[in-house]
């Protein structure tokens, strides 16, 4: 089983795909969580990408398609994969559809997350303040001004892959603002389906 999750940042994309990976034992791969892997690790890669990241924007595409690419071929990808902030773009979305195909994997389903804006931004400010409460660190992208940039981008580069994916009529829709357990029935129904 392959699923995308598709939806703009703070949707609960990452929340789910804990749950899921949890449930049907797939692999959860978060390009943002292996791009911050890379930052923390000060890998060449890293370094060039925490400007980027800082701002809001999008890393390039090559360099995203080949780590997913080298990612998607370890052992613990071959149950199945949850593409958790992946693709972010059509060029992406092409890539993706090209590597599966060569691993006879198709997609399963692409989740698509429907979300209120004004909603996100009191649900980032709550989880800037969870984490300081509990002495977390906060993301360095996770601040009101970065939050409205990447919904920006969101809307221009990304929203043009809901098309691309609902031309291939495995597209579903959900309530991202309904609570948590409430997202996840809603997805488990369309897996059963599939
Ligand atoms: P969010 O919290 O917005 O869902 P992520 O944790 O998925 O964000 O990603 C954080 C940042 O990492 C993005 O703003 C972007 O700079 C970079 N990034 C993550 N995934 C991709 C991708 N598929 N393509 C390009 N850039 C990406």
């Amino acid at each position: 089983m392959n699923i995308i999750l598709i939806g703009p940042p703070g949707a609960g994309k990452g929340t789910q795909s804990k749950i899921l990976e949890t449930k049907y034992g797939l692999k959860q791969l978060s390009t943002g969580d292996m791009l911050r892997a890379e930052v923390s690790a000060q890998t060449e890669l890293g370094q060039q990408a925490k400007a980027i990241m800082d701002s809001g924007k999008l890393i390039s595409d090559d360099i995203i398609i080949n780590m997913i690419a080298q990612r998607i071929t370890q052992p613990d990808c071959a149950q199945g994969v949850i593409f958790d902030g992946f693709p972010r773009t059509v060029e992406q979305a092409k890539a993706l559809d090209r590597m599966l195909a060569e691993k006879k994997k198709p997609l399963t389903a692409v989740i698509h997350f429907q979300v209120n804006e004004d909603e996100l931004v009191g649900r980032l400010n709550s989880r800037i303040r969870q984490a300081q409460e509990s002495g977390q660190a906060v993301r360095a992208d996770d601040n009101e001004a970065t939050l409205r940039q990447r919904l920006a981008v969101y809307r221009e580069q990304t929203a043009p892959i809901i098309p691309y994916y609902e031309a291939t009529g495995l597209m579903k829709k959900v309530d991202g603002m309904a609570p948590i357990e409430d997202v996840t029935e809603q997805i488990e129904g369309f897996l059963k389906s599939v």
